[in-house]
Parts: C-alpha cells; sequence; structure tokens
C-alpha cells in the first residue's frame, strides 16, 4: 500500500515537473522566431488554416500576459485553457491522494458536439468574409 502512495506521489511530480518545462518552453520559444519548429504540415499541404494553426503562438502569447494577442491566433485554445489547467490540477491532487471534487462525466454526445464545433471553427476560419477571416490566426 506504501509503495502505492509512492509511485503515485513520483508521478504526480513528474507530471508537474513536466508541466513546467512544457510552460517554460512555451514561454522562452517564439514560435514565430524560432525557424526550426515546422509549419502546420495541413497549412503547408493545402494552404488553408486547420484549427490548430497558431496554438503554439496563442500559447508563447498567453504565457506572457498578452490574451487579446493569444485569442487573435487560436480562439478556443485560449478558451479551453481553463479547463485544461482545472482537469490537471484535479488529477495531480488525485495522485497525491488529496480528495478532490469530480468533474462530471462528458457524455459522448458532448464530444461528438465539441469535435463538431471545432471542425465548423477550422473551416470557418478559412472563409474570407467578415468576421470569419478574424478568426484565422494574424
Ligand atoms: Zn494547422
Amino acid at each position: 500500500m506504501r509503495k502505492i502512495h509512492i509511485i503515485a506521489g513520483l508521478r504526480a511530480v513528474l507530471v508537474m515537473l513536466s508541466l513546467a518545462l512544457i510552460y517554460l518552453a512555451i514561454y522562452f520559444i517564439d514560435p514565430q522566431k524560432a525557424r526550426w519548429i515546422p509549419a502546420c504540415p495541413f497549412y503547408s499541404l493545402t494552404g488553408f488554416y486547420c484549427p490548430g494553426c497558431g496554438l503554439l503562438r496563442s500559447f508563447h502569447q498567453l504565457a506572457h500576459g498578452n490574451l487579446s494577442q493569444a485569442l487573435t491566433f487560436n480562439l478556443p485554445a485560449v478558451v479551453s485553457v481553463p479547463l485544461v489547467v482545472g482537469s490537471i490540477a484535479i488529477d495531480i491532487c488525485d495522485l497525491l491522494g488529496f480528495r478532490s471534487h469530480r468533474w462530471p462525466v462528458i457524455s459522448n454526445q458532448a464530444c461528438w458536439i465539441v469535435a463538431i464545433v471545432i471542425i465548423i471553427y477550422g473551416v470557418a476560419r478559412n472563409i474570407p468574409i467578415y468576421p470569419l477571416y478574424l478568426l484565422a490566426p494574424h
């Protein structure tokens, strides 16, 4: 039993260290200047933005506190950050053995709705009509 707690604690520490490294990388590496970061394969092949285009630039701006600039690169990514951070925090609490509030189980229908919204977002950001073109990373 004690061995399980130690392993869970190590997993929690590894998760937190990994997140800290990811944050530092996002903070210090500017995707607009780092030429070694490959361009989006979908954009490179088709010339169209995918739903993920602008994600790194968005997170980089968000890490620097530039919320409005982050929103211009990838709106859904910024909107989803609190949910992702909250979910990770709950998982870490669980790993550390703290009793945490459980998120409600997300239904399959909700997953499909999110997937459809992401697809619609990916299409809409390529339509050159106001205000849809504002969804393109700029
Ligand atoms: Zn893309």
